[in-house]
């Protein structure tokens, strides 16, 4: 099958999160699998040029509508770790992709609109006709509109959109100039039924129009699926849902095993598996030396996160100060996009800055994630809403348990050591349902307990989420099956 990904983002070369990893982790197993797969995104100025082989200018004088007028781009051709990928870069004023960063600019509506429609054009001019088209969250909702509306007229008439809800938090609300901008006919889409925003009456949504327009509609979790189908965390869209839910469903997200894999990861000091879990201490002893903590007889609780409201900002915070009174250490790796979070989390480092059981990195640092994963004995993840998660996968993959709150994907794949249902062998980690300082220490104690006075169990946890499987292996099949069912 011939698959084309139409993304804002793709690991490594251009990651903020999860949205990234999925991308490149889908994208290598349906190529593992024979189907020929492209990825198309922005020609960010900001990307990891360093993780792309063979850049190349493969396409000179490609024009896209834009308002009034036509912009310029250029196309590349680059491999990144064995995939195809094209990158647009459109020449103009607006500098659409020369901004330093991926996201956060007044305008990134209009850069993911034009981005959208330059992708299309893209195909139309070099003739490429896949089976599926497979884009994701707000930045390429319009692309199944565009496809409808504009390109299956112009020929494009094969392609079937099959489109990710990533995190519903973020749906592209935006003035309803943007439709005129890409060539869009304002009138016929500004309806409750199409594109119009239900919160706002006078601005569209472009996660919306993904959802209205393409054939299927995946979430990257079941549970998530059914929380925003059915409960406020579809923040507004859970009518347009429900109106489209013969074609929707929830696939979990896979990690990549190539990438995230104690056993080969060439980022971990000490590789290990789960036969060799005895080497994890040594990798304990190089984060803290790299990270100036003090040698102890204590476990490491690690948090890696974008720092976002969603994530429970709140509960991490309250998570250090439990961690230091009781006997643990602790480590946090995040970024954070709002001022306000940025300045609390900078308030706390400053107050912790000589604790020698404490260190927070706050910026964005792929390496020393990987180091943190493999010496961190817990990884929490106290987050209001999940659609997925994909640090618990990678924590259960490198013997780290996961500690989470019981919502959409950590809902899904944590099972609680000591009230889960589940068979003992299958149960991999400790869940808390409430988003209280209670809930979280009651969950935090129950680990910690275990680690100071249960160490054989505490082995066994680590062990049952390390033999688990969350590689793309069936997932990748789900979305084939997927892409057979709306192709056909
Ligand atoms: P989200 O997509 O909401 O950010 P996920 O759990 O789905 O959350 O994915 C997070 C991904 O981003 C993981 O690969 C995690 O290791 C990575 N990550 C998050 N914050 C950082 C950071 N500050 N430095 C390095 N990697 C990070």
């Amino acid at each position: 099958m011939y698959i084309v990904m139409i993304s804002s983002e793709c690991a490594p070369v251009a990651k903020v999160g999860g949205l990234g990893d999925v991308v490149q982790g889908l994208s290598r197993e349906l190529a593992l699998r024979g189907n020929n797969v492209e990825i198309i995104l922005p020609k960010y100025d900001c990307m990891r040029h360093d993780r792309i082989s063979d850049l190349n200018k493969v396409y000179e004088g490609l024009w896209v509508p834009f308002y009034d007028r036509w912009i310029h781009c250029d196309v590349y051709s680059g491999t990144v770790d064995h995939l195809k990928c094209l990158f647009i870069e459109p020449h103009s004023e607006h500098n659409f992709f020369n901004r330093g960063i991926f996201y956060g600019n007044y305008d990134d509506a209009a850069r993911f609109a034009f981005f959208s429609r330059a992708a299309l054009e893209l195909m139309l001019k070099t003739n490429r006709h896949p089976d599926i088209i497979h884009c994701h969250d707000w930045q390429t909702g319009l692309v199944p509109v565009l496809l409808f509306e504009i390109y299956q007229r112009l020929g494009m008439s094969h392609p079937r959109v099959c489109y990710t809800l990533h995190n519903v938090g973020h749906q592209g609300v935006t003035g309803v100039h943007i439709l005129k901008q890409v060539g869009l006919n304002q009138n016929h889409l500004f309806t409750a039924d199409r594109l119009k925003d239900h919160t706002y009456n006078n601005a569209i949504n472009l996660m919306k129009g993904g959802i209205v327009f393409s054939n299927f509609v995946t979430t990257v979790s079941p549970t998530y699926a059914n929380e925003i189908h059915y409960t406020e965390l579809g923040k507004g869209l859970q009518t347009t849902l429900q109106q489209h839910s013969g074609k929707f469903g929830g696939v979990l997200n896979g990690i990549d095993y190539s990438v995230w894999n104690s056993e080969i990861d060439p980022l971990v000091p000490h590789q290990y598996g789960v036969h060799t879990l005895n080497e994890k201490v040594k990798n304990k002893t190089a984060l803290r030396e790299r990270l100036m903590l003090q040698p102890d007889f204590k476990p490491i609780i690690a948090v890696v996160s974008r720092l976002d409201a969603q994530k429970g900002t709140h509960l991490i915070l309250h998570s250090i100060f439990y961690a230091l009174q009781n006997r643990a250490q602790f480590v946090l790796l995040g970024s954070a996009s709002e001022p306000h979070i940025n300045a609390q989390f900078w308030d706390v480092k400053r107050r912790v800055n000589d604790n020698p059981d404490c260190h927070l990195e706050l910026s964005y640092n792929e390496e020393l994630a990987h180091l943190i994963y493999a010496g961190a004995d817990m990884i929490l993840i106290p987050s209001i809403y999940e659609p997925c998660g994909l640090t618990q996968l990678i924590g259960l993959k490198y013997g780290t348990v996961p500690i989470v709150r019981r919502t959409g994907g950590l809902a899904d794949t944590v099972f609680d050591a000591n009230y889960s249902d589940r068979p003992f062998e299958e149960r991999n980690g400790y869940v808390f349902n409430d988003l209280d300082n209670q809930a979280l220490e009651s969950a935090l104690s129950r680990a910690l307990g275990l680690w100071y006075k249960y160490p054989r169990y505490f082995r066994q946890l680590q062990e049952s989420g390390m033999n688990q499987d969350y590689s793309w292996n069936y997932s990748g099949n789900h979305y084939l099956n997927i892409y057979n069912f709306i192709k056909a």
